[in-house]
């Protein structure tokens, strides 16, 4: 396992749409496993492949409940509404922003061996992983954000 360096805004590969996952092999394997020693490093709750320079359908998250690995992720379901949690980037640090998101979503996605499988997300981890899922298709948080501020001095978590 190593940690990755995590590629900053406006990295064109954050504009990229990541291409889809089709060998869930030893590469993979590493990757996966990068991403989620770089994302606790940097004190993250999730992070997409695009943010560590390759542009690969792969996300993790950590919102308390332990590590999820999603690749290939899309959301199948959703209901509701969630606007009041300050979303922020590992790309874009120093900034917040207001986002409307999705309250609850239902998930599909493949594990790191390739087998489908579905969640069910809300609240944080919800908005967490709509946030994730919109890095594989090349958009930021700033980009639909009501409101976009900077974090003061000694804010930043
Ligand atoms: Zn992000």
């Amino acid at each position: 396992m190593a940690i990755r360096s995590i590629v900053k805004h406006p990295d064109p590969v954050l504009r990229e749409k990541a291409i889809t996952v089709t060998k869930f092999n030893a590469n993979l394997h590493k990757l996966l496993d990068d991403m989620a020693d770089t994302m606790y490093d940097a004190d993250g709750v999730g992070l997409a492949a695009p943010q560590v320079g390759i542009s690969k359908r792969v996300i993790v998250m950590d919102c308390g409940d332990g590590l999820i690995e999603m690749v290939n992720p899309e959301i199948i379901a959703h209901e509701g509404e969630q606007f009041d949690y300050p979303e922020g980037c590992l790309s874009i640090p120093g900034l917040r922003g207001d986002v409307r998101r999705h309250k609850w979503v239902k998930l599909r996605a493949q594990d790191r061996d390739g087998n489908v499988f579905e969640m069910e997300a809300d609240d944080l981890l919800s908005r967490c992983a709509q946030h994730e899922i919109d890095h594989l298709n090349g958009v930021l948080f700033i980009d639909i954000a009501d409101r976009v501020y900077q974090v003061k001095p000694g804010e930043e978590e």
